[in-house]
């Protein structure tokens, strides 16, 4: 891959979005980090630069941050007039779809007809949350003395949001949206791989008339960038997306300052054939489960358990569907399977595959780089299915985040459910059956944040999404995604007028003479 290149502007793209700019407290201009080339996982060529933020910009997109919640009254607002800018935003993104879809398809390598739905995905986000924040209540708790109790919430102040490269408009808004929607200010971290569609959802929020200073936008290295947003005083929450060793770092960071944090992290998710499942059905979803982004996805379906009596049926109607999936640039209508994010993360994921093979996995269908010359200079990988390992191997433990599927036959229902929970992970599960009673009773079983009956890679913004264990803790979406960026607070409100009995005689005897303050008397009258 050749990167010395000068960026070639891309076709389709508005260059202003291209502007090599970051967003720190609602200014717009060029950062002082190091120098981000952004490059087309299809042809492999740089299409844009882009200078990265510094911790400083940290340092001043927090102060920024505080002053525009404090300038602006945002927290303040009532929830109808925060939820009219949110909803105004949402609004925006599907005006520019398009425009979004084609950048990140350029970024990111996916389809765009991916791309389109992650944009109008995120449009949805944006408005459900506005329409969400006007349905939030304080409520009166059940009264157990003297006193109304009740519970309010506050928002937090600043928030932190890292996220990763595999949809990034999609991350953006499910924590940006509900963040704001609270009352906060935010800190978005794209990843240097993907940095464009985060600015781009800066300007059109912006244009939407979001305040100045609530939200920045800082493109850089975790390390640096990333962890100066986690480590700093006066960010009150993080909320991350990504691999579960770099969650796990930034929580051991957010405990030393006693932070809350939302982490939504990896996955190896089980999917399981039942022999009475319908085979169409069933070999549809499970191709989209894993090979739709080309499994660059958290809940990519990867280790799919099949009963031994559908089993060669099922497979062999699987292999020859893979091997008739159109792979092909992100912009070719038609295709199905789009390079991977880059290079180096296709050749990990190469590797991963040669280690399954060398440890006794077969083949079925792919496990290579296209030899289609037309596909020569991005970052492709075949779809791929292994066999002949069991639950134990490498290729069924690990997180592949690529278009790599291993099947395993099963025999009893009670064995295949301690198979399916035997992964560190607990993100999403699928169970194809024409037996309700038993996806029901399946599905209570599994260890998994998301159980799909017969069905796979289905998204609601008003469904909670959370993993379990490894997977990562926390709830984003839904109501309760709001609500993750508030702090709760009880109120006890005094109805009697009476002085509390423990030291109410001393009291009485202190303050006998001194006249009633003027409210009582007005209470009194
Ligand atoms: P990653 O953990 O390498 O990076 C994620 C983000 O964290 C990036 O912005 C990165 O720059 C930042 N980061 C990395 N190291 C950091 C550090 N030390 N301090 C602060 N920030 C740091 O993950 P990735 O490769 O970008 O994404 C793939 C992973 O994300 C996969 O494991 C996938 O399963 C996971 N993911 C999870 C979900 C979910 O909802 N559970 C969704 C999408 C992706």
């Amino acid at each position: 891959m050749d990167t010395q290149f000068v960026p070639t502007p891309a076709a389709g793209i508005d260059p202003d979005v291209l502007r090599d700019e970051i967003f720190v407290g609602g200014v717009w201009r060029r950062g002082d980090g190091e120098l981000i080339e952004s490059v087309d996982p299809a042809t492999g060529r740089v299409f844009a630069t882009l200078t990265a933020a510094t911790v400083a910009d940290v340092d001043e997109a927090v102060r920024a941050g505080q002053a525009a919640v404090a300038a602006s009254g945002w927290a303040e607002l009532m929830p109808h007039e925060r939820a009219r800018v949110l909803y105004r935003i949402g609004e925006q993104i599907e005006a520019h779809a398009g425009q979004i879809s084609a950048l990140q398809t350029l970024d990111t390598g996916k389809t765009l007809g991916e791309t389109e739905a992650l944009a109008r995905s995120a449009a949805g986000t944006f408005r459900y949350v506005a329409a969400a924040l006007e349905t939030l209540e304080d409520s009166l708790t059940p009264r157990r003395g003297p006193s109304l109790t009740m519970t309010s919430w506050d928002p937090m102040g600043v928030v932190g949001a890292i996220t990763p490269w595999n949809s990034p408009i999609a991350s953006d808004a499910q924590k940006i949206a509900p963040a704001l929607a609270a009352g906060n200010a935010v800190i978005a971290k794209p990843p240097v791989w993907a940095p464009w569609v985060t600015l781009y959802l800066a300007r059109l929020a912006e244009q939407a008339g979001l305040p100045a200073g609530l939200l920045s936008v800082l493109p850089g290295p975790g390390r640096t960038v990333g962890e100066a947003i986690v480590t700093h005083p006066d960010v009150a929450k993080l909320t991350f997306t990504g691999g579960t060793t770099t969650g796990r770092h930034l929580a051991r960071l957010a405990a030393e300052k006693l932070m809350p944090v939302t982490l939504e992290l990896g996955g190896k998710s089980p999917t399981i054939v039942f022999d009475d499942a319908d085979l169409t059905q069933t070999v549809a979803g499970l191709l989209f489960g894993i090979f739709s982004s080309s499994g660059q996805s958290c809940i990519a379906g990867s280790r799919i358990f099949v009963q031994r009596g559908i089993y060669d049926d099922l497979v062999g109607a699987l292999v020859q569907a893979t091997a008739n999936l159109r792979v092909g640039p992100g912009t070719a209508p038609g295709t199905q399977v789009a390079p991977m994010i880059n290079h180096a993360h296709r050749d990990g994921v190469a590797a991963m595959v040669e280690r399954a093979v060398a440890e006794g996995a077969q083949v079925l269908v792919g496990g290579a780089i296209p030899d289609d010359p037309a596909l020569a200079d991005g970052a492709y990988y075949l779809p791929t299915i292994l066999t002949g390992v069991d639950n134990t191997a490498t290729i069924c433990q690990q997180e592949i985040f690529g278009p790599v599927a291993v099947v395993l036959p099963f025999d009893d229902e009670a064995d295949l459910i301690g198979q399916a929970n035997d992964t560190v992970f607990g993100l999403a599960s699928g169970i194809w059956t024409a037996d309700y009673r038993r996806a029901w009773r399946v599905a209570r079983q599994i260890q998994a944040g998301t159980v799909y009956i017969n069905t796979y890679k289905q998204f609601s913004i008003s469904t909670p999404f959370t993993g379990r264990r490894e997977s990562g803790m926390g709830i984003e979406k839904g109501r309760e995604g709001i609500r993750s960026y508030m702090l709760e607070k009880s109120i006890y409100l005094d109805i009697t007028g009476e002085p509390l009995p423990w030291a109410a005689e001393q009291a009485r005897a202190a303050t006998a003479g001194t006249p009633a303050r003027p409210e009582t008397a007005a209470t009194e009258k």
